[in-house]
């Protein structure tokens, strides 16, 4: 089988044309057509006749095919994914403001089986690999451009459809190089978000390689016991371990870690919870996001109020930790965090 090209970083096509005889400055010229301009047909400009046989020879440029596409009321898209052996992902755009953010998959399914989340009743079929995730964005962005009068203007990226990213930890990296590239999609650092349910594994490779994006932690929850119930993984890779290697992980001024509390009603918000919350995380460069729980078929935790959400707020606030509350959006089309499901 055939390479994908969507399967390397910059510094492996430069390789791959050196290592055949070829000019490397083809490097830039490919990464500029293909994630700076976005095209998904060959690359006809400025590259050799030798170049481009060698490239249709050896590289594939296969996308994920996009199977549905749902559009919500509220302007948010989901895609259901097709790959080339059959499986599906979903991929989402959350619109702001007359821009996106993505929210991609990592994995078909995931292992980590969350009792609140619906991709875990899944299981885990198989990881994607790098062409899978940079082809998420760059066929979601495609569509924009010929659906949305705004254009593809995707300006986040957040790895926070199915999967656990951290499982998947070499390709998500390349996926994060690719997008990060100066001679490409040139996405800022600060506007890539992994998130992780603490896998303890991938958390050690970051904290040794850097990867220079963002990170997330799904919480949850800072009793041991909820927190087990919740993400079974915990019993392994508990929180204050977690929380230990994410202290070492270095962060650029003004860098903060993400912490995503999914609110579940009278499970895991209560005052108790918060106020413990808040002591754990007091004094860390921390910045809550707070999910209340989106129902799905067969759920059985329901959300809670609007006033217990702002009241938990309220709570963190005194522990001087800035704290949002994530709206919803998509869920009509089952397109809201943890809602994501692509068995079929
Ligand atoms: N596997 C990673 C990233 C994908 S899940 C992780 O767990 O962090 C992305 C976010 O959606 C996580 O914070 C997850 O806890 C949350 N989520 C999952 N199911 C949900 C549900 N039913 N309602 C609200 N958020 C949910
Ligand atoms: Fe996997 Fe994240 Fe869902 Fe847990 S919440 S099952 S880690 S995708």
């Amino acid at each position: 089988m055939k390479k994908s090209f969507y399967n390397l970083n910059f510094e492996d096509l430069e390789n791959i044309l050196r290592e055949n005889g070829l000019n490397t400055s083809a490097a830039s010229l490919l990464f500029n057509w293909h994630y700076k301009k976005k095209v998904i047909a060959p690359c006809t400009v400025d590259i050799s006749k030798k170049t481009l046989n060698f490239l249709e020879e050896n590289l594939s440029f296969e996308l994920p095919q996009i199977d549905i596409v749902h559009e919500s009321s509220d302007r948010t898209v989901k895609f259901l994914f097709k790959l080339h052996d059959g499986s599906k992902v979903e991929t989402v755009l959350i619109p702001f403001h007359g821009k996106y953010s993505i929210c991609l998959s990592s994995q078909v399914g995931c292992a980590m089986n969350c009792s609140f989340c619906f991709t875990g009743t899944q299981g885990l079929k198989r990881n994607l690999d790098t062409s899978e995730i940079v082809g998420q964005f760059l066929v979601a962005w495609n569509w924009l451009v010929q659906n949305r009068e705004e254009g593809g203007r995707i300006l986040n990226i957040v790895f926070m459809g199915q999967g656990e990213p951290l499982h998947n930890f070499d390709v998500v990296k390349k996926a994060c190089d690719i997008f990060l590239s100066k001679n490409g999609a040139s996405i800022g650092n600060q506007k890539i978000t992994v998130s992780t349910s603490g896998f303890i594994p991938g958390l050690k490779r970051w904290s040794e390689e850097s990867l220079d994006v963002n990170l997330a932690l799904s919480l949850h929850s800072p009793f041991t016991e909820k927190r087990n119930e919740l993400i079974p993984i915990n019993k392994k890779y508990p929180l204050e371990e977690v929380l230990s290697y994410i202290d070492t992980i270095p962060l650029r001024r003004k860098q903060f870690i993400t912490y995503e509390y999914l609110l579940i009603k009278d499970f895991n918000d209560q005052e108790i919870d918060a106020r413990k919350t808040g002591e754990l995380l007091k004094g860390k460069e921390a910045f809550i996001n707070l999910i209340p729980f989106n129902p799905f078929p067969g759920s059985e935790y329901q959300r809670p109020s609007e006033d217990i959400v702002e009241n938990f707020k309220l709570i963190l606030k005194e522990y001087m930790i800035p704290t949002l509350v994530r709206t919803t959006k998509g869920d009509d089309v089952l397109a809201a965090c943890g809602q994501l499901n692509s068995k079929s």
